[in-house]
């Protein structure tokens, strides 16, 4: 590709992750520092795997002199440290962030705990809710601790020898996601903000403000889809999967695809008042245990919605379960 390609100089190292996801797109930005977006999940075989990627261009882990990491998914940082340790990078990730990424066995043990009352609260029987602990206890090594050394904000601006990336935070797949812009090029490095073939879960979270409070995580996805909705664009890097040349008309389908949702569970309460859990069945059916928490997150997501246009609202009964019920 010329020098004039929106991605002169960033190349995707597509490595493997060992989750339903798929491999994940680290980005490699040939310039000065030599950057790395994202660094797949914390194993040896992913390490060799990156290894072998750097070396198709020339490039060893020790060259390495920064790392972003795009948001606090363990397919997306696990190796951060140990190659922030090998290389002496600086370590940039959304500064709330940084505290859960410095703890992280007790993030992600206050996580769990959160995940488990949640599935609780909304009808996710006990049985599943034991089974997705343990699998959650044995993905956590996929993650690993490192410390942040440069603490990003939305609006800060990532210089190099070549070009300048603007940061932005676009949350709603997670609370901490960053989006790199490259305005010159009208190249964006969106991680998993948008992604081609999949949409991207706004997965239930805990804010990062230390409050323990669940994250709106579809309508702080909706808005930052607004805010990318309208930049100029080029292409769009993403974190699992083929770049995305058309931004809007994704989006735009992403936008329908949300309001259909909302129309069917408006439906199906209009018959009866239901659980998330009976929510997520009605719309997906029996789905395996390790998709019962991803469904209950999008449930949630468009029941915020609808609570905050007073179409619907909450009933928790005496054990403690929450049920939607309609507003007419
Ligand atoms: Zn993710």
């Amino acid at each position: 590709m010329g020098s004039s390609a929106p991605d002169a100089g960033v190349h995707r190292l597509e490595l493997p992750t060992g989750f339903a996801v798929g491999p994940v797109n680290c980005w490699l930005i040939d310039d000065d520092p030599l950057t790395l977006v994202d660094t797949g999940p914390n194993s040896g075989t992913v390490l060799h795997a990156l290894e072998r990627a750097l070396a198709e261009h020339g490039r060893r882990v020790e060259d390495l002199g920064r790392i972003v990491v795009s948001h606090q998914h363990m397919d997306h940082l696990g190796l951060a440290g140990v190659l922030a340790e090998r290389s002496g990078a600086e370590v940039c990730a959304y500064a709330p962030l940084a505290p859960w990424l410095a703890e992280w066995d007790a993030a992600m043990e206050a996580e769990d705990r959160f995940a488990e009352d949640l599935m609780a609260r909304h009808g996710i029987p006990a049985e599943v809710r034991y089974a997705l602990r343990s699998m959650s206890r044995v993905m956590r090594g996929w993650g690993a601790p490192v410390t942040v050394t440069r603490p990003l904000r939305d609006g800060d601006e990532l210089p190099f020898a070549g070009r300048t990336l603007h940061v932005h935070h676009r949350p709603g797949h997670s609370p901490s996601d960053l989006v790199l812009h490259d305005p010159r090029r009208g190249l964006l490095i969106g991680a998993d903000h948008l992604i081609a073939h999949i949409s991207s879960n706004p997965l239930a979270a805990r804010r990062l403000d230390g409050s323990g409070e669940r994250f709106p995580a579809l309508a702080t996805y909706l808005d930052s889809l607004r805010a990318t909705r309208e930049m100029d664009l080029a292409l769009v890097l993403t974190g699992h999967g083929e770049p995305v040349a058309d931004h809007r008309a994704l989006i735009d389908e992403r936008f329908a695809g949300h309001r259909r949702r909302a129309g069917k569970i408006v439906r199906l309460l209009a018959e009866r008042p239901a659980t998330a859990y009976e929510l997520a069945h009605a719309l997906w059916g029996n789905v395996a245990i390790t998709q019962a928490f991803l469904t209950l997150s999008e449930v949630l997501g468009h029941t915020d919605l609808l609570v905050a246009e007073g179409r619907l609202r909450e009933e928790t009964d005496a054990e403690g379960v929450t049920r939607w019920v309609s507003v007419r």
